[in-house]
């Protein structure tokens, strides 16, 4: 039986995956070390991604061991990983300290990589076509749990396939989990942490209205991308259940003030559904919800999800639904199906690994 006090009498270890540079150096401070340790060991975790303190050469002996005392590195453990054979598209399954199990997708070629990322084991929002929300939440991921799926998948690769960009899209609602996902975010945009540029970061939401007017007021250069899926409440709260609590309107309400107070562009994500949502009645609905918005409309293809009731499009329907797009004068751009042979739609994977093992 757990101890529910246990927590509180292990002496305390801070995760230095999850640190930023101010905190690492408050912890070198702390234990009486020049500020500049805190720049070498934010270059050991981050830069070069060790596993053990012990790595960490420039080190004194008598710092390592103290480092000890106070704090330790956490790690993602690679328990499948599966490659397609169609699309440079590779897909990590990776399992938590306490044993759960989350997704990490990387998609490109050799110079050009884009990395998705989770932010929860599970997902409480329960979209209809997504395989992450079917079982529902189980926790938010730590920061460290998050920045280290970009951390294992460069180490993996290295310089064979450099990551250029971040999407924080996989499994979970980011902005669900604020506070831990804007921390790693951070550790990741920084010069000290992985360097990824800002504009090279995107933020994904199902449409947590008031997370959207926080994000806003931190006046931050990442992108934030909205999965709309539908122009009229009707289809919507069928598709995205969030928006019976927030509706459409209040939705484009806050991506306006969003786009207002950042100057920034929104793209909004919208996944093609047979008979949902690729009719010409919607194509009306998106000209008239756009229209006087700065934004992108994203078009992906479904990936089907065994189990659920969705079909693709078949390709004549897409091409007419996006010429109908062109034509009602709506910018547009289209995201082809990618790793569907590895079931690389959200979720996909850790659910076939837990029915094949439940
Ligand atoms: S699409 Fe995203 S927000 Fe919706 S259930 Fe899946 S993981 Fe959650």
């Amino acid at each position: 039986m757990n101890n529910p006090s246990s927590q509180a009498e292990r002496p305390a270890s801070q995760d230095l995956k999850s640190l930023m540079l101010p905190e690492l150096k408050q912890l070198i401070a702390d234990m009486k070390e020049p500020e500049y340790r805190a720049g070498q060991i934010a270059s050991w975790v981050f830069g070069k991604g060790v596993e053990s303190i012990d790595q960490m050469t420039n080190l004194s002996k008598t710092l390592r061991t103290e480092l000890h005392k106070h704090a330790h590195i956490s790690q993602l453990h690679l328990t499948h990983q599966s490659k397609s054979r169609r699309s440079p598209t590779t897909k990590f399954l990776f399992e938590l300290e306490d044993g759960q199990t989350v997704e990490t997708v990387l998609i490109g070629g050799s110079q050009r990589n884009t990395i998705c990322i989770s932010t929860q084991v599970g997902c409480a929002i329960g979209c209809r076509f997504c395989a992450s929300g079917l079982a529902g939440l189980v926790r938010n991921m730590t920061t460290s749990e998050i920045v280290d799926q970009v951390i294992q998948v460069r180490r993996i690769f290295g310089e064979r396939r450099p990551i250029n960009n971040v999407v924080i899209m996989g499994m979970g609602e980011p902005l669900a989990n604020y506070n831990n996902v804007m921390q790693a975010v951070r550790i990741i945009n920084a010069s000290w942490g992985l360097g990824i540029g800002a504009r090279k970061i995107t933020l994904s939401t199902s449409g947590l209205v008031p997370k959207i007017y926080e994000l806003a007021k931190e006046h931050l250069q990442f992108e934030l991308s909205v999965s709309l899926h539908a122009a009229d409440d009707k289809t919507r709260s069928l598709i995205v259940p969030i928006n019976k609590r927030y509706p459409i309107k209040a939705l484009m309400q806050a991506c306006v003030d969003y786009v207002t107070t950042t100057n920034r562009i929104i793209t909004f994500e919208y996944v093609l559904l047979q008979g949902v949502n690729d009719r010409f009645t919607d194509v009306k609905n998106l000209g008239a919800l756009l229209r006087n918005m700065k934004y992108k409309l994203n078009i992906i293809p479904y990936n089907p999800v065994k189990g659920l009731p969705f079909e693709t499009p078949n390709e004549r329907r897409q091409t007419a639904f996006i010429e109908a797009l062109h034509s009602a004068g709506i910018k547009v751009t289209v995201r082809r199906e990618r790793g569907r042979d590895i079931n690389a739609a959200c979720g996909q994977l850790r659910l076939e690994r837990e029915q094949a093992t439940g």
